[in-house]
């Protein structure tokens, strides 16, 4: 099992490196990660990879089932009963994800290009984006290694007892992750999980695996111990279920769909009531003022919706806008949508790629086809692109109701839906279009008076409140309200998920 070919592609060109990394591919024996050994699955199952942007098969890997993930969860079991990772001191573990960062980075440009091919996303927004914001987060949370504590009341000086609370690493994590994002993913969750000394079983999405394997490579190659990281891809029917189903794990950390969400709790709950952290969907809302930069907002809404297609999970995609603007932010979005470039990920040309796969570019279209028989209007767009691969335009609905599809679905495209509101709406009016959804992940406000901004952000029901297109180091908590899920990721708050609170009562 080796995927990299060349000597970190310095140089090369990103088309030479793709066709490289291509042929190394096809070769890669089908295998998953196994108390430190790539091995076979247990029933010899495969699964086929594709390239989204031409349907042809990249490689094929390993169809785990509740067999890989026993094995896998007994040797992630070992590793934390009796092996050395929870043992060592903070400051060890530590280095080793140091070292993990940095052999990532010596290969970022082959990161990039893997998971752009297997994603299908620009390469551009994944080497500027995902990669190297994975291997800031990674580095966070090394140095957060030797800073993981508990407290100590104060007490009184002559006092016969003393009261404090430890925190100690919770055990077996069960990591399962999505294919939108899958890089950046399953390295938050593992860095988080490491850090905090646990071990791990990685269920990455089978749509999109490639970098997940090779990060569990280069976990190997800085000298994490056997057993700490190990990785089961497959299904998530099957191998996914395992591992929820599993009773030595205790603690799934997924990120996915809602539906797929409330199935891993009931799972959890019927269990051994392994702790779950749920990141899940969004249909997050954007609200545009008439005060607002309207260049900006339309640059940075069409922005958001075609990074990785309108396949992500915090994407604004339903446009609330103060009518007084609302065909001026129209026309400026139209214009930003037609001057994104749409081809396959790795062209360095290339703003947007393909969608996923065939089955999700289908899901998108039949709720878009489902709203426009309810009266809904298409703009621009509403249709998948001709030719090969999952392409989808850039779309922009108007007209659509609260309760039609467009409206309430995730759509997982790069569509938008546009709705004016009145003028002199308040801003608990304007608050109460922006609620109207099951999901809370997301919320944006394009608006420059102050009061009115204070305002929503009170009175927004999301896990984040973006205003004019934020900026920062984007390590604030992250995750959502209402059927968003629960749970954050990022920080110290992060860390939470896979640490258990021990509170010690000593008296002498
Ligand atoms: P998904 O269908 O829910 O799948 C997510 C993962 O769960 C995949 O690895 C999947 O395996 C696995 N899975 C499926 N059924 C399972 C089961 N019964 N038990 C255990 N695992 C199971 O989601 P997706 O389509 O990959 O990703 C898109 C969704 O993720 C969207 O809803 C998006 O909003 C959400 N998302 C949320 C965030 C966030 O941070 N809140 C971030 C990114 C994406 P397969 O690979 O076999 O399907
Ligand atoms: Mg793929």
């Amino acid at each position: 099992m080796n995927i990299v070919v060349t000597k970190h592609g310095e140089g090369q060109e990103s088309t030479a490196l793709h066709d490289e990394l291509r042929r190394a591919l096809a070769e890669v024996r089908p295998a998953v990660l196994i108390d430190g050994n790539w091995q076979a699955p247990a029933a010899g199952n495969s699964l086929e990879v594709d390239d989204p942007a031409d349907g042809s098969r990249v490689a094929t890997i390993a169809a785990g089932d509740e067999q890989d993930i026993d094995l896998a969860v007994a040797a992630a079991q070992r590793a934390f009963q009796l092996g050395p990772w929870p043992r060592l001191p903070a400051s060890r573990r530590a280095a080793m994800l140091f070292a993990l960062a940095d052999a990532i980075e010596r290969e970022q440009a082959e990161m990039a290009l893997l998971e752009s091919m297997d994603a299908g996303h620009s390469l551009r927004s994944i080497a500027n984006g995902d990669v190297p914001l994975g291997i800031r987060s990674l580095r966070d949370y090394a140095g957060w290694a030797t800073k993981i504590a508990g407290e100590t009341p104060m007490q009184p000086a002559d006092t016969t007892c003393m009261d404090y609370f430890l925190r100690e690493p919770i055990g077996v994590a069960g990591i399962i992750t999505p294919w939108n994002a899958p890089f950046l993913m399953v390295l938050q969750k593992v860095a988080t999980a490491l850090a905090a000394g646990c071990t791990v079983v990685i269920k990455p999405a089978e749509l999109a695996p490639l970098s997940a394997l090779r990060i569990g490579q280069l976990c190997l190659e800085v000298g994490i111990p056997a057993g700490v990281v190990n990785i089961v891809t497959g299904t998530g029917a099957v191998a996914g279920q395992a591992l929820v189903d599993h009773p030595d794990v205790n603690v799934v950390s997924f990120t996915g769909s809602t539906a797929v969400g409330k199935r891993i709790m009931a799972a959890a709950a019927e269990s051994n009531l392994k702790r779950v952290v749920l990141e899940l969907g969004g249909k997050s809302p954007v609200l545009v003022f008439a005060d607002a930069d309207l260049d900006k907002a339309a640059k940075a809404i069409v922005g958001e919706i075609t990074f990785k297609s309108g396949q992500y999970c915090a994407a604004g995609s339903r446009v609330f806008v103060q009518r007084s603007v609302y065909a001026a932010l129209l026309d400026r979005m139209q214009a930003a949508m037609d001057r994104i470039s749409i081809g396959p990920g790795h062209l360095a040309t290339t703003d947007m790629g393909p969608m996923i796969s065939a089955a999700q570019r289908m899901r998108a279209q039949e709720i878009i086809d489902h709203s426009i028989a309810a009266g809904a209007v298409v703009q621009r767009g509403g249709h998948a692109r001709s030719g090969p691969g999952y392409f989808y335009e850039p779309t922009l609905i108007t007209h659509a109701t609260p309760g039609m599809r467009v409206s309430r679905e995730e759509i997982f495209a790069p569509a938008l839906v546009v709705t004016p509101f009145d003028d002199a709406a308040s801003p608990h009016e304007v608050a109460a279009l922006a609620n109207d959804s099951a999901y809370g992940l997301s919320a944006k406000i394009w608006a420059r008076d102050i009061g009115t901004v204070h305002c929503l952000i009170r009175l927004l029901q999301a896990g984040q409140v973006i205003v004019n297109g934020g900026g920062g180091e984007a390590t604030l908590p992250f995750g959502g309200v209402k059927q968003s899920g629960f749970g954050r990721e990022n920080g110290h708050v992060g860390l939470s998920a896979f640490t258990e609170i021990k509170a010690v009562r000593l008296g002498y």
